[in-house]
């Protein structure tokens, strides 16, 4: 088991109205070293029993060489973590960590289509992978970043996916709004769902499916619909990779 260390908040900034991105200094390394799609877990002072206090965040940034890594969380009203991250907790404060943790990593190689979908800070571990892929030229198939959200003041690192996939052929960003009615080119009206089953389906030759690896990120319904609509299509479990956040 790894041990705790200590961090310290050096920035919050509000990105979406329930929203922020938490940067955080590991103040015990000079260099903090994790893979892309990892997680950190921080001891928050909320409950006097230890396993209680632990709430777990994907880490944002992408390996850099230095020791300092962006979470981005939502506010979950009646949440005691949510509570203490949003409304006690201020730039200099000091938290206790364990991490980097976890096993949601891209595979050895991307020898295959990538479907990242996602919903809300699900968006995390795929922000993560993507600017990694890109600084590393990291070769590649087509990667699909599909997230999904209500509506477009929470479409997170919009202006940075919509520049990424100026910059990297291949890679192709698609928000998914349920609840706008006027959507512009860079987005799709709906669900996830529709966006990666509308693609798979104009891959599909011969009733053969295309060759992928599904990475999902998020909360149980979106993770449990999502894979039961692709093992319908044919796939199966080992295709599916996936990072429930609660
Ligand atoms: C590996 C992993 C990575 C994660 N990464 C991220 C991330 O990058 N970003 C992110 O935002 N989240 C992430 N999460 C989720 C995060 O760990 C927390 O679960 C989340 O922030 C909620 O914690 P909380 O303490 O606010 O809610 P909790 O107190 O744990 O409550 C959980 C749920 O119960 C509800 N609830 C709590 N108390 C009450 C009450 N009195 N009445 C009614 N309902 C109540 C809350 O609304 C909430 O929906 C991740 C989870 C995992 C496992």
């Amino acid at each position: 088991m790894l041990a705790w260390q200590k961090g310290k908040i050096i920035e919050i900034k509000q990105v979406a109205p329930t929203t922020r991105s938490f940067f955080i200094e590991t103040t015990e390394t000079i260099s903090f070293d994790f893979e892309p799609g990892q997680f950190i877990t921080l001891d928050l002072p909320i409950h006097t029993q230890k396993n209680r206090r632990w709430r777990s965040y994907s880490i944002s940034s992408s390996p850099n060489k230095t020791n300092i890594i962006e979470l981005v969380i939502v506010y979950l009203e009646g949440g005691a973590g949510s509570n203490f991250l949003f409304n006690e907790t201020k730039v200099g404060d000091e938290i206790t960590f364990r991490g980097p943790l976890g096993k949601f990593v891209l595979p050895s190689t991307l020898d295959k289509d990538l479907y990242l979908i996602c919903t809300g800070t699900g968006v995390a571990p795929f922000r993560s992978m993507i600017h990694h892929i890109q600084q590393h030229q990291i070769s590649f198939k087509n990667i699909y970043l599909i997230f999904g959200c209500r509506t477009f003041d929470y479409a997170l690192y919009k202006d940075e996916f919509i520049e990424l996939q100026s910059q990297l052929p291949n890679f192709h960003y698609l928000p998914c709004f349920s609840r706008e009615n006027e959507i512009p080119d860079w987005g799709k009206k709906g669900y996830v769902h529709d966006a990666y089953l509308e693609i798979l389906n104009s891959k599909k030759s011969n009733s053969h499916l295309p060759e992928a690896y599904f990475y999902l990120c998020g909360w149980k319904n979106m993770i449990d619909e999502a894979q039961k609509r692709l093992m319908d299509l044919g796939y199966v479990k080992k295709d599916i990779h996936y990072e429930l956040y609660g």
